[in-house]
């Protein structure tokens, strides 16, 4: 038996579920995908390019989608404060209740009831997985801005206490400690 061949048949039919004809609950897949990457993405992929390289689609099909979650009144657009011209995406109340009935859901459920090695070994393989075609392919996956090899972190006193302070060395600029847990296009992962 291919343990390894077996597992990807598996990962195949997982991925019917994510990938669909027609809509559910009025969306297409991709939208889906990009309501869900929106309401995980730090503030420098929350912009039409890094959707677009996320849900993996042209600029042309990511402002359509756009325009469709905005209509539907799931996301809103702002113009960035630095740079006019630049655009930042954000997911409303209403985007982030209605995620509520995402499909991809019944997978969360069902990993949810794993116990928590068997989460972390899921979780270990397939960033196992994504981190060696990726070197195959020569492209990167978009990961949690924890594991990036840009994000620089520094000890700090103050008040007497030690506390972490973040910060990003491609974009040069600080991270807040939430932000360390959320997904980010430019990711890049420690090569060994
Ligand atoms: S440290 Fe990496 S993941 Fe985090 S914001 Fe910078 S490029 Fe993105």
């Amino acid at each position: 038996m291919n343990l390894a061949r077996e597992s990807i048949e598996l990962v195949e039919q997982v991925a019917r579920i994510l990938w669909f004809e027609g809509t559910k609950h009025g969306l297409r897949d991709r939208e889906w995908m990009a309501l869900r990457f929106l309401s995980r993405a730090n503030r420098f992929s929350r912009t039409p390019s890094a959707l677009a390289s996320y849900v993996g689609t042209t600029r042309g099909t990511a402002s359509f989608i756009i325009g469709e979650l905005e209509r539907l009144g799931y996301i809103e657009r702002k113009r960035s404060a630095k740079d006019k011209r630049s655009v930042m995406l954000s997911v409303t109340q209403q985007g982030k209740k209605f995620l509520a009935r995402d499909p991809v859901n019944v997978l969360v459920d069902a990993i949810a009831v794993l116990d928590d090695e068997a989460k972390v070994r899921l979780r270990d393989a397939l960033r196992h997985v994504l981190d060696q075609s990726d070197a195959a392919e020569q492209r990167h996956h978009t990961d949690v801005c924890k594991r990036c090899i840009f994000l620089r972190e520094d000890r700090i006193i103050a008040d007497g206490k030690t506390a972490a302070e973040f910060s990003c060395r491609l974009f040069r600029a600080p991270i807040a400690e939430p932000e360390v847990e959320l997904l980010c296009t430019s990711f890049e992962h420690h090569r060994l």
